[in-house]
């Protein structure tokens, strides 16, 4: 199934499938304001009286993920039916705390007011980068990175790496060293981690262990010698669903995890690695996982690359793919219809996209800018 193109479609979806979507969008547009509101009312103010209307506010049941527009780095937020919080990434620095601020907004929205884990991938600036002005506006309670910097060499790595252990040296938080096969401690999700420090496992998870047949044709790829190697990847199950993150994993390592079986099985969502750059989604990684749907975390001059918009668009079972930004480079022939993109060329809103997942499989992926979600049913 192609994906559609920007161009090919003016705010109407292009089948009769595709209709019913837009037409159930309008009533998921206002039910996330309403539930959204009644759960921060009761967090935010704490246990409610005896009695009050709050009271009788059912528990959210849903997984909530938040795709922050950070610019092209990555800051995604799940808030677990459990209430526990698990943030990939922080962002960049600097920008008047811009990127730690739309956290924080991020937040706010899915109720809670303290983030429980905060997994740093790697090293890179678009992803440690915010922690110092993540800390200072939001409690956290745990950080989990892959240990060491191997970085070292390069400048700004090194400064993101050095203001981190600064925070960390605080005391206030617990630390936790990632290795691959890991069960992350939060509760409500199963969060296995699949690669760390360049280590990936070496037993398939359940629903994966098949023989991969992209692998025979697939090019040798050099080692890739910076911390995007190193990414801690997660994978996350909830109920039926399943959801991946390699943060900026590069395609030797995808390989690892690959070939010659798929060590990772069916991925429902799957959060577009390296904010779309070529050095990954290898095809060996996109078939295999064939996802349902897609999110790109790219920014307007960053990541999405023809190629991989390419790889994606022709995986077997991909239904969607969303992205944060147009991508300049990817112009009219690369870029989804406008209703899929967050942020679209010209000034930044900063505009998220978030999902709302049910245990069954199902789930709905909202859009920000244009206040409309659509429905993704159970298979
Ligand atoms: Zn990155």
């Amino acid at each position: 199934m192609g994906l559609r193109r920007d161009g090919e479609s003016r705010g109407e979806f292009g089948s009769a499938q595709f209709r019913r979507g837009a037409a159930l969008s309008i009533c998921l547009a206002v039910l996330p304001v309403f539930v959204f509101a009644s759960y921060t009312s009761r967090t935010s103010q704490g246990k409610p009286a005896m009695g009050s209307p709050a009271d009788s506010a059912p528990a959210r049941q849903d997984l909530q993920i938040y795709f922050v527009d950070v610019e092209g780095g990555q800051a995604t937020l799940f808030v677990t039916p459990a209430g526990e919080s698990l943030l990939i990434d922080t962002g960049w620095p600097d920008n008047d705390a811009r990127d730690a601020n739309r956290i924080a907004a991020a937040a706010k929205k899915a109720g809670i007011a303290k983030i429980d884990y905060v997994l740093i991938t790697h090293y890179h600036t678009d992803h440690v980068g915010g922690v110092p002005q993540l800390a200072a506006r939001v409690p956290v309670g745990t950080f989990i990175d892959h240990g060491e910097n191997r970085e070292a060499d390069d400048a700004s790595t090194e400064q993101g790496f050095e203001a981190y252990q600064k925070t960390l040296a605080s005391g206030k938080y617990k630390h936790i060293i990632a290795k691959p096969g890991d069960t992350l401690p939060i509760e409500g999700i199963q969060a296995t981690v699949v690669s760390a420090d360049a280590a990936t496992i070496s037993d398939p998870l359940p629903g994966g262990g098949e023989e991969n047949p992209a692998c025979k044709d697939a090019p040798p790829y050099p080692t890739d010698q910076t911390e995007n190697r190193r990414s801690v990847g997660t994978w996350i199950s909830f109920g039926k669903l399943r959801i991946l993150d390699l943060g900026d994993l590069t395609r030797d390592e995808e390989r690892e995890l690959m070939c010659p079986v798929n060590k990772l099985g069916h991925i429902d969502i799957y959060i577009v690695s390296h904010h779309g750059s070529d050095q990954s989604n290898s095809p060996v990684l996109v078939d295999a996982i064939s996802p349902r749907v897609a999110i790109m975390d790219n920014g307007a001059k960053k990541g999405g690359s023809p190629s991989v918009w390419d790889v994606i668009e022709k995986s077997p079972q991909i239904e969607d793919l969303w992205q944060l930004h147009f991508s300049e480079e990817g112009g009219s022939k690369h870029n989804v219809a406008p209703e899929y993109v967050a942020n679209l060329d010209g000034p930044d809103a900063g505009n998220y996209i978030s999902i709302a997942a049910n245990p069954d499989g199902s789930f709905a992926v909202f859009n920000s800018r244009t206040q409309k979600s659509k429905d993704y049913p159970a298979r």
